[in-house]
């Protein structure tokens, strides 16, 4: 029995049915993945007790001298994995970095330029329930027809309302954007390019996504997505200029003491990704994705009224669109979650369903790919998948399917099954 097991039984519990979940369903939400035992190690230290607000060498509190290094060497190496002249690795999440990021570039009531939520965007991108939507005066982009962001759009609307910033990144898009071409356009009419490349950054890190640091005048990110680390947020940027503004936003702008135990876990998975298992897993990840939209566009995906939102993927997940299916986002959901599959249902591009409801699927590949999942795994995995959301389909025969590919790779084996 563990010291969490002997003071507190029903957490312990809870956690040990979370492993077991984790360890025997297959995990497709495309924002999740497996951090090392290390990166929980560092996270599940000592370092929690600490209080060290301010930023190494300077701090508002005495005994910082180890915190102080586990932070320099987490701003050293992510500098160094994403080429940044600037990094700040305490925004205790992805919203709290793009909440800094956006008061240090632009005032409340100016106008903010990003991709609507429902065609792919984040809620902090200025969705009128998040401080951005309250704060700023959104104008929105979409995807057109075939599922790829506007670029003429986005020029247009930049022209028209010559917003403080354009915001480049998404929550659900299976497409490569135009860095360059955002740059252009935001010199145009004299406005801040910030990326939010929370998704996308493990792609980056491993070289198989054009990285946005050259272009943007701010980046975030997420740790805990494709980067594959402790749950938690960065900026990063290309120069100095806003350096100052972008610290003193995080703190005391927003947060106090940092998070040091989750900073200490960052710097452990910033090692991780700058290796050659990091670059080959996210290898894994994309082709993944690629071989499942392939699956899911064949020609009995297709009669069951299952496509895919711009017919593929560049990336680590994909959008299937169920508008001509006899299911929708919920039931489809439910359905790949009865034989052990986890996704999320997700909003299609002027969807016709309300938003609990949807018309559509995210579906992932890090979490899988972390597990050691190899192409072939995948095309397993892809045929459950597009078996599952036939309107006719064997619940018991694909549950077993899930199983065997579950048994193939374990998870955290050595904290039991
Ligand atoms: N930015 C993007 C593009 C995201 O997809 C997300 C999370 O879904 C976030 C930011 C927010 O990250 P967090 O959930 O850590 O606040």
């Amino acid at each position: 029995n563990t010291p969490l097991h002997e003071l507190d039984p029903e957490i312990a519990a809870a956690v040990d049915a979370e492993l077991r979940r984790q360890q025997a369903t297959l995990e497709m939400i495309a924002s999740e993945n497996f951090a090392p035992l290390a990166v929980m190690e560092a996270q599940g230290s000592v370092l929690t007790n600490k209080y060290a607000e301010g930023y190494p060498g300077r701090r508002y509190y005495g005994g910082c001298e180890h915190v102080d290094v586990a932070e320099q060497i987490a701003i050293d190496r992510v500098k160094d994995l994403f080429g940044a002249a600037y990094a700040n690795v305490q925004p205790h999440s992805g919203a709290s970095a793009n909440q800094a990021a956006l008061f240090a570039l632009a005032q409340p009531g100016d106008t903010i330029l990003g991709l609507d939520l429902a065609h792919g965007g984040h809620l902090t991108h200025g969705m009128r329930l998040n401080f951005s939507g309250k704060q700023f005066d959104v104008v929105a982009y979409h995807v057109d027809d075939a599922g790829l962001v506007d670029m003429a759009e986005v020029e247009r609307l930049a022209k028209e309302h010559r917003p403080k910033v354009i915001i480049a990144g998404w929550s659900a898009y299976p497409r490569e954007l135009d860095f360059a071409e955002f740059r252009r356009i935001a010199d145009e009419v004299d406005a801040y390019l910030w990326v939010d490349m929370a998704h996308f950054a493990g792609l980056v890190a491993a070289g198989l996504h054009a990285n946005p640091v050259p272009y943007a005048d701010v980046v975030t990110s997420t740790t805990h997505k494709t980067l594959g680390g402790p749950r938690g947020g960065i900026i990063l940027a290309r120069g100095t200029d806003f350096a100052k503004k972008l610290n003193s936003s995080v703190f005391p702008g927003f947060q106090g003491g940092p998070l040091e135990h989750v900073i200490a876990a960052k710097a452990v998975s910033f090692k991780v990704a700058a290796s050659e298992e990091f670059k080959e897993r996210q290898r894994r990840t994309v082709e993944g994705a690629r071989i499942l939209a392939e699956r899911l566009t064949a020609a009995d995906a297709r009669e069951a009224g299952v496509n895919v939102l711009s017919g593929g993927t560049d990336v680590h997940l994909l959008l299937v669109d169920l508008r001509e299916s006899e299911l929708d986002g919920q039931q489809a959901e439910d359905r790949l979650h009865e034989v052990g599959i986890t996704v999320n249902r997700n909003a299609v591009p002027n969807d016709p369903r309300p938003p609990m409801v949807t018309s559509g699927l995210r579906i992932g590949t890090p979490a899988l790919a972390t597990r050691g999942f190899t192409a072939e795994d995948f095309a397993e995995v892809a045929d459950v998948i597009a078996e599952a959301l036939k309107p006719s389909y064997d619940a018991e025969a694909l549950k077993a399917r899930v199983v065997a590919l579950a048994e193939k790779h374990p998870l955290y084996p050595a904290l039991g099954q």
